[in-house]
């Protein structure tokens, strides 16, 4: 029986809730404590961008978050499941289920094409959607049997969007997603990835140390030395080529 008070809804759930999240790096003296103490609910589609300086503890949330990493100390659930006490076996099986990410370097095999580094991923995937269409949706159609060499730095990022987003993940964590880009070409990304989570409904985490980079999000997180300093609540998302850089 659930009191009454509460609400039924699905979109009440969070997707995580993350209670007391602390990650210490080393032992004793040499102890860096990398995240202390964080407390956070994250729904699916919203669009989330986490600010803070260097070595403020983004990294560390996302590699938590992405089953990449165990907390030291504190309880994370995904749709009400503990992961804090996953085995190795039970945090690869969430990755390859529910997560995607986008790193700062595409990480894109160079002697596979496009359609190959995506395949890579959704030949292990339970609902992938096929290469060809993930490509498509990132404004590459077309583009599967080029080597990554023969694309731009932008092109080369989508692919790894599309490659992120072709097993339909719950989540996307994006982890300076332009940082290696220049403006027009980061724009264009950015568009892919926001227009990507209006059609997959997946919870989008964007790190990146771009405070413009704010007005994009549906919630700003800003973290200083491994604690939430702020969340903030945009009523309305920027579009990408507002920002400036
Ligand atoms: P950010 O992503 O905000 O730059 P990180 O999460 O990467 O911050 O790092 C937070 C702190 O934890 C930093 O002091 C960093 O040096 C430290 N740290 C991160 N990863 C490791 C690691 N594998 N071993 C030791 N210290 C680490």
């Amino acid at each position: 029986m659930h009191p009454p008070d509460v609400p039924a809804a699905e979109h009440a759930q969070p997707l995580f809730r993350l209670r007391g999240i602390g990650r210490v790096y080393g032992r004793g003296a040499a102890a860096v404590h990398a995240l202390r103490g964080v407390d956070l609910d994250l729904f699916l589609g919203e669009v989330v961008v986490v600010l803070g300086p260097s070595g403020s503890g983004k990294s560390t949330l996302l590699n938590i978050l992405g089953g990449l990493d165990a907390p030291s100390s504190g309880t994370i659930e995904f749709e009400g499941r503990p992961l804090e006490a996953a085995d190795e076996r039970a945090l690869g099986e969430y990755r390859r289920r529910h997560v995607g990410f986008v790193f700062q370097f595409y990480n894109l095999i160079p002697s596979l094409t496009a359609a190959e580094n995506i395949q890579l991923v959704t030949d292990i995937a339970d609902d992938p959607m096929p290469a060809e269409e993930a490509l498509a949706q990132l404004g590459l159609g077309g583009r599967g049997g080029s080597f990554p060499a023969q694309l731009s730095g932008g092109e080369q990022q989508r692919v790894a969007i599309a490659r992120a987003l072709a097993k339909r993940p719950r989540v996307l964590l994006c982890d300076e997603p332009t940082g290696a880009l220049d403006l027009a070409t980061g724009v264009r990304v950015l568009e892919a990835l926001m227009q990507a989570n209006r059609r997959s409904g997946s919870l989008s985490l964007i790190v990146t140390h771009n405070s413009d980079m704010a007005r994009l999000g549906d919630r700003v997180i800003r973290f200083a030395d491994g604690v939430i300093r702020s969340i903030e609540t945009n009523a309305q998302r920027a579009e990408p080529a507002e920002l400036r850089w």
